[in-house]
């Protein structure tokens, strides 16, 4: 079926040490170099960003939709789901969702939640997000590794049967079977440490099976130099774990973007009629 590479818009800091913390210039400096990189490479995208990030560089988010990109939302302030009440969930994504429709004069389609987190204990926000006029959602990892993960989740796109009977698609990022079980394979960290030729074999026998690979990156992740250059203290763990593999993320990246055609997520969302999902009744 197809690769589409989704691109979350947000601060290294801001969205993993601290969501207090301020938005940097270097977030926007970051976001510029994948758009030229992708620009060179002709490839559109789809870009979750981040309300936080939208409002401090207004003219980024111009640029993300004047040069072919999908604009969609990543939320507003990168509070986990799980962490929000269904009213502060809500008033988050209509904050985003409205500010990005605003600013790009286009209608916003999909929704991706900081870290993956919504889980099977947040599930009543799918049914928000058909509500606030979401068409699409893509929170959910069906990896059994992952910190935040709903591991019996299916790995493909399906149609959800909500309890308000409303339309929402899920889309899940990439997983890929081994074992007996699915394992994270669609970016991040795992694009960071994985070898290319396991990724790209994960991603050709997907695409080979008729299948969708939803693979998904962070403009940070193009900027090898950021953690040395911080000035304040960051324990050895997080300089580890966030930072191994930066170096070799481009080439990679560069090599899936020329070794695969990709569309953007809403074609994926809207292009066919994906199996219904029925939810389990609580026991
Ligand atoms: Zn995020």
């Amino acid at each position: 079926m197809s690769l589409t590479i989704t691109v979350d818009v947000e601060d290294w800091a801001q969205s993993t040490l601290d969501s207090a913390l301020p938005i940097t210039e270097r977030a926007a400096r970051n976001t510029h170099y994948l758009l030229d990189l992708l620009a060179e490479s002709r490839r559109t995208v789809t870009c979750f960003v981040l309300g936080k990030f939208a409002e401090k560089f207004p003219d980024c988010v111009r640029r993300i939709a004047a040069e072919g990109h999908e604009v969609a939302s990543h939320g507003f302030g990168h509070v986990e789901v799980f962490k929000q009440t269904p009213a502060e969930f809500r008033e988050d994504v209509r904050r985003s969702k409205g500010q990005l429709e605003a600013l790009t004069g286009m209608a916003v389609a999909g929704y991706r939640a900081p870290d993956f987190s919504l889980m099977r204990n947040s599930f009543w926000a799918l049914d928000l997000l058909a509500e606030e006029g979401f068409a699409y959602d893509s929170s959910i990892n069906p990896s059994f590794l992952a910190r935040f993960c709903v591991p019996d989740w299916p790995a493909q796109p399906v149609s959800l049967a909500l309890p308000s009977k409303r339309c929402l698609v899920e889309l899940p990022v990439a997983t890929m079977q081994c074992l007996g079980r699915s394992w994270p394979v669609a970016g991040g960290g795992y694009h960071r440490l994985l070898p290319w030729p396991l990724i790209r074999r994960a991603i050709a026998a997907t695409l080979a099976r008729g299948e969708v690979f939803v693979a998904y990156c962070h403009p940070y992740e193009f900027d090898p130099a950021e953690l040395a250059d911080k000035t304040y203290h960051l324990p050895l763990k997080t300089r580890l774990h966030q930072g191994l593999g930066r170096r070799g993320f481009e080439t990679k990246f560069r090599k899936m973007i020329s070794g695969f055609e990709s569309c953007r997520a809403c074609s994926i969302a809207t292009g066919k009629q994906w199996p219904i999902y029925k939810f389990k009744e609580k026991a």
